[in-house]
């Protein structure tokens, strides 16, 4: 359950890993060579170091500044009109783009963990499957409401995930279109969050509700217990028989929850308990600020010593299954 490695993330290990292992392609293909070098990152150098407004004129530059520094955390930030530099800090430049990214953290779920797994540090298979939920969730919304076509998924190294969205058009869009799709996704207030109050699905959209009523409310039957079924006044013959049916059912549509939840349940206490339960909890700060500096895929995550990869299978994908730096490095 604990993800903390107990063996160090040394500077010397994360010299030889960006001198050696690195593979910068995954960034490259990620935000393309367009605006490269006008790019701002920022790293984590130890010693409670943080520097940012750096560029590079090329990847390889990049590489070579990783490998020398072996910096603990690895950040990238937005494109601006020059490159960013200490005496040309962000504040004095003109933004020009950066890809919408949207950022998915296990411990805002805390309040509905149910496997007593809390904080950052903390997840098994049960709490990861919000994660799951919220992955699929996302990427179906981003591409069918919004038209997105070109999405890519990384783990952030420790307990969440981001989602990089690569549409040429989505680069430029501000912090206000930025935050009109956010509050069109985010149904739970993010700082009522240790007490959630479910706002409501807004009428005019249609599609976020079928896909509540669909894959959400599948996997809140999936995951509620007895008792909490039992408060909502589905008896134990009901509850036994829409567990089986979900796990049968994989395409679980409005038209099946129509089907298995008797009349006798109260509609607003089922749906306020299925979205509080289940409903993605999305930063809404990260996607929003467009200057924030976001991490580089690939990286090494200082604390757990795990590679950020690529997300390929949203569902299936557990932390587990990103390497770490000592796979590469024997420490
Ligand atoms: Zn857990």
């Amino acid at each position: 359950m604990i993800v903390q490695e107990d063996r160090n993330v040394t500077k010397e290990l994360l010299k030889r890993y960006y001198s050696n292992h690195f593979e910068i392609e995954p960034l490259v293909n990620l935000i393309g060579l367009s605006g490269f070098s006008t790019r701002e990152f920022g790293f984590d150098l130890g010693n409670n170091i943080f520097i940012r407004n750096l560029s590079f004129k090329t990847p390889t530059e990049l590489v070579k500044f990783l490998g020398e520094k072996g910096v603990f955390q690895a950040y990238i930030g937005a494109v601006y009109d020059r490159g960013p530099s200490k005496e040309n800090p962000i504040q004095k430049l003109n933004w020009i783009f950066r890809e919408v990214v949207f950022d998915i953290d296990l411990d805002d779920f805390d309040s509905v963990r149910k496997c007593g797994c809390r904080g950052a540090d903390q997840f098994c298979k049960e709490c990861w499957s919000l994660i799951q939920d919220a992955m699929v969730f996302l990427d179906e919304t981003l591409r069918l409401d919004f038209g997105f076509k070109e999405l890519k998924w990384f783990f952030s190294g420790r307990r969440g995930v981001h989602c990089w969205i690569k549409d040429e058009f989505s680069k430029f869009l501000d912090q206000d279109q930025r935050a009109a799709i956010i509050d069109y996704l985010n149904l739970l207030p993010h700082d009522e969050r240790l007490s959630p109050q479910f706002v409501e699905i807004p009428r005019f959209a249609k599609s976020l509700r079928d896909r509540i009523f669909s894959w959400i409310s599948r996997s809140y039957f999936i995951h509620s217990t007895v008792d909490e079924l039992k408060k909502l006044k589905f008896s134990q013959k009901d509850i036994e028989n829409i567990k089986s049916y979900v796990l049968e059912k994989k395409d679980f549509k409005i038209e099946d929850y129509l089907q298995v939840v008797p009349d006798k349940i109260n509609p607003t206490h089922l749906v306020n308990a299925i979205v509080v339960s289940r409903y993605p909890r999305i930063d809404r700060k990260v996607t929003i600020d467009t200057r924030r500096l976001l991490r580089i895929p690939r990286s090494i995550h200082r604390i757990t010593g795990k590679v950020c990869v690529e997300i390929k299978e949203l569902d299936n994908f557990y932390p587990d299954d990103a390497p770490s730096i000592f796979d590469f490095c024997a420490s």
